[in-house]
């Protein structure tokens, strides 16, 4: 067996020992003489894994008491639309624009009611930054206020500090406006106050498990504000009502996350997790800022994601030569996201250090060599 060192962005690498499990439990699960997506998801083997799977994301989350957990269908592109037409209830919502993701969730709320722009960090057509806080002009009667914590495209990403001022501020000038976020590409990367948000929500493939599962969590008091047309099944209510299971769920994307958040659980925990993390993303950022100019992340260095970490080569050839060479040496997943272009490398939860170990003495390799080539002509 080979498995490539995969940095890919979405769907992206899950733990080996969970690929294992998965393995194990298939064709069989648990002595019921089929697999579990083969079997009711009114039953009692499909009810045990979907309550343990919350349970478990409830420990790792601490997520209170009065949030709904829901796994949902339709990706984190659905919630663009799901949040307005659940929250807005006639009113305005704020919208903060810091790259492509947040980007279209603001022109999607804008197709279903009214959604202003706070604030956008577009420049020349790049996202580099986070708007500073203290020029944010919040609307007080908005009926939420949406970010996008980790921009997967830019590598632009709110780290805790960023959070906590934003949370804040929002709660000075605008006490009852509820922040909402997409967190697809690093929810469960760090420990997360949920109280922050009235709702939070993650499409599953870039760091919870298979696509098919789309994690939403809610306030419970913000339910039951759907408006009038919305259809039955994109109402959270209905969906908190029926415990995720109005219609048939993604029975076999719950069941993967279920093992992923096992085994967080037996990494430690979030703040394991995290401290992993910021050892993966401060080896590679320093093989990008040691390299003399060759590679360059042009991201403020306060936001940049310990996640999605783009960066570029001197030009565009060099950069397909370096995904070439990278294939060939046992990696997939480092070419940019086409609007961008450039190289990226995803380092969630699942990308071991030793992966991250593996990336650097490859980028170093690479850029010797260029730099023989050019010694010799
Ligand atoms: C991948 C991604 C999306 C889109 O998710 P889908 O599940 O494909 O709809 C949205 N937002 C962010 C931040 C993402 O990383």
């Amino acid at each position: 067996m080979t498995r490539a060192w995969n940095f890919s962005a979405g769907p992206a690498t899950l733990p080996l020992e969970v690929l294992q499990q998965v393995r194990e439990d298939l064709p069989e699960w648990h002595g019921i003489g089929a697999s579990i997506m083969e079997v009711s998801h009114r039953g009692k083997a499909f009810s045990g894994v979907i309550e343990a799977a919350q349970a478990d994301l409830r420990e790792l989350l601490a997520i209170p008491e009065d949030y709904e957990v829901l796994f949902l269908q339709g990706g984190q592109t659905l919630q663009f639309a799901q949040v307005p037409m659940n929250l807005l209830a006639g009113r305005s919502a704020d919208y903060l624009v810091t790259g492509a993701w947040s980007q279209k969730a603001h022109r999607e709320a804008a197709r279903i009611g009214k959604a202003r722009l706070v604030a956008s960090t577009e420049e020349n057509g790049k996202f580099l930054r986070l708007p500073d806080i203290d020029a944010l002009k919040f609307d007080e009667n908005a009926a939420y206020c949406h970010l996008c914590t980790n921009e997967t495209i830019h590598g632009v990403e709110v780290h805790e500090a960023y959070e906590a001022k934003l949370f804040e501020a929002i709660s000075a000038a605008a006490p009852g406006v509820s922040l909402v976020a997409d967190m697809s590409s690093h929810i469960l990367s760090r420990p997360l106050d949920v109280r922050r948000y009235g709702l939070l929500s993650a499409g599953a493939q870039k760091n919870i498990g298979p696509s098919g599962m789309t994690l939403v969590i809610v306030r419970k008091a913000l339910l039951g504000r759907a408006a009038a047309g919305t259809p039955t099944i994109l109402d959270y209510r209905n969906q908190a009502d029926n415990g995720s299971m109005l219609n048939t769920p993604p029975a076999f994307a719950i069941y993967v996350a279920g093992l992923v958040f096992q085994w967080l659980k037996a990494q430690g925990g979030l703040d394991a997790m995290a401290a992993i993390n910021r050892e993966k993303a401060k080896r590679l950022y320093a093989a990008i800022d040691n390299s003399e100019g060759f590679y360059k992340n042009p991201v403020d260095v306060a936001c940049r994601s310990s996640m999605n970490v783009p960066f570029t080569l001197p030009s565009v050839a060099l950069e397909a030569q370096f995904v070439q060479a990278s294939e060939a040496a046992g990696f997939i997943g480092l070419k940019g996201h086409k609007s961008v272009g450039g190289i990226r490398a995803s380092l969630y939860n699942a990308v071991p250090l030793e992966a991250v170990q593996a990336l650097v003495r490859f980028m170093e390799d690479f850029r010797e060599t260029w730099r023989r080539r050019g010694a010799s002509r």
